[in-house]
């Protein structure tokens, strides 16, 4: 069952309005355009949606808790400003098929009652962004979007704005910051965007594939959504597969794919043999090959202690050395940290100093304790998710491969002659 990428896998699918039309673009909102907020919204609660951003908080609940606030205006931001590595997905959907998430947020507006809408997208995402640009000039000139959409009283405007690579940005408050024209910089939460988003208004937040999910919810009710894939987070997701395995690319795939069909079966089989998977970027968890039966939603994932994330599964065979591999991710914290909080800006350096000090031979044996308990530091005092989920793949690795960390420790020794040991 296809839902987000439907259109795009059509033959001679162009995804300007006319071909957008042709596939019955435009009639959720036409629909939505009859409905009161409280239908459109309880369609949206009734498909159990979870966020496809990271956190998988219920989407439903997120519009509603905006339409009950009493602040004025109200704004939708949509954010496209994709950065895990790893993660390709939003990039295809703005790129082919941008009226999809353009109606999405149309019917989020009438949902909450806001007439301004403004979507954050990468900087790097050259096409994506004048495909958008484009799309947006089509809605507008066939009053798609606009003044008195379609006839009714419901008028909403869109704007676009690039960001400028920070991965930060990609958390929604320093997403909201970069918008106001500030550093893109965290906030402490609470309160939350629902309540005091942009210009300190209520604000709804929903990423690219969340959004791009509305559509057939309104059109086909949010029962039938509730019914697809995993009853704990229903729904299609597109999973962006990578490292070493065959058949590398973005697969749209019921919630229920364990990770051993996303691999085997859609995937073509690794390249060579799995030693370890990152499920959700290199924010999660290290999975190992005796975790394949897990279920690909966020709950499952959750109870082998990773994350799901945005769906950036990256497949690691048995030639990957994993002090390095977490080396690596060190390294990309230390680059990425926005530097307000001392945990992360600190932390981090000190962390990816421990581990290159493994790497060249001069790793000590209480490096491995300091570790674990840098990791535990930053989770628990860094400012924002990206310092608390910084060290969680150099955890793991700690965890899972032990005997890896002793090796270069102890023996000072690569048994796979990565590390310039
Ligand atoms: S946790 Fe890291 S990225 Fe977040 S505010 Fe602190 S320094 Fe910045």
């Amino acid at each position: 069952m296809k839902i987000l990428l439907k259109n795009i896998e059509k033959e001679n699918y162009k995804g300007n309005l006319k071909s957008y039309l042709k596939e019955s673009g435009y009639q959720a909102l036409e629909k939505a355009l009859k409905m009161s907020s409280e239908e459109i919204i309880k369609e949206v609660k009734d498909s159990n949606l979870l966020g496809r951003g990271g956190a998988g908080f219920p989407c439903g609940l997120k519009w509603e808790f905006v339409y009950k606030e009493k602040g004025r205006p109200k704004y939708i931001v949509c954010n496209a400003d994709e950065g895990e590595p790893g993660t390709f997905k939003d990039r295809l959907i703005l790129e082919k098929d941008p009226h999809l998430f353009l109606e999405a947020m149309t019917i989020c507006a009438k949902a909450i009652s806001s007439e301004e809408g403004l979507i954050y997208i990468r900087g790097e995402y050259i096409e994506g962004y004048k495909s958008l640009e484009k799309a947006i000039k089509e809605a507008e000139k066939s009053n798609f979007l606009g003044k008195n959409i379609l006839g009714s009283d419901f008028s909403f405007k869109i704007a676009l704005y690039r960001g400028a690579g920070a991965y930060v940005c990609g958390e929604e408050t320093a997403l909201l910051d970069s918008l106001e024209g500030k550093k893109g910089q965290s906030r402490i939460k609470p309160p939350f965007p629902t309540f005091v988003g942009f210009k300190d208004k209520p604000t709804v937040l929903n990423n690219v594939e969340t959004l791009a999910n509305i559509p057939a919810i309104v059109l086909k009710g949010g029962e039938r959504f509730s019914k697809i894939g995993s009853p704990a987070s229903p729904g299609t997701k597109l999973y962006c597969l990578s490292g070493d395995v065959k058949k590398p690319g973005i697969y749209e795939l019921p919630t229920s794919i364990t990770l051993k069909e996303l691999i085997y079966i859609y995937g073509g089989g690794p390249d060579g043999k799995i030693k370890a998977v990152l499920p959700g970027g290199v924010s999660s968890c290290f999975l190992t090959a005796k975790d394949l039966d897990v279920i690909m939603d966020y709950k499952s994932i959750q109870e082998k202690d990773s994350m799901l994330g945005s769906g950036a599964v990256i497949v690691i065979n048995n030639t990957r050395c994993l002090v390095d591999l977490a080396k690596r991710c060190a390294e990309f914290f230390v680059y990425e940290s926005c530097g307000k909080c001392a945990p992360c800006r600190e932390g981090t350096k000190r962390a990816k100093e421990l581990l290159t000090n493994i790497t060249i031979g001069k790793g000590e044996s209480g490096g491995i304790e300091l570790l674990k308990e840098l990791q535990e530091v930053l989770y628990d005092t860094s400012r924002c998710g990206l310092g608390q989920s910084a060290l969680n793949a150099v955890r793991s690795a700690l965890e899972k491969f032990p005997d890896e960390f002793e090796k270069h420790i102890l023996k000072k020794k690569c048994d796979l002659g990565v590390c310039p040991i």
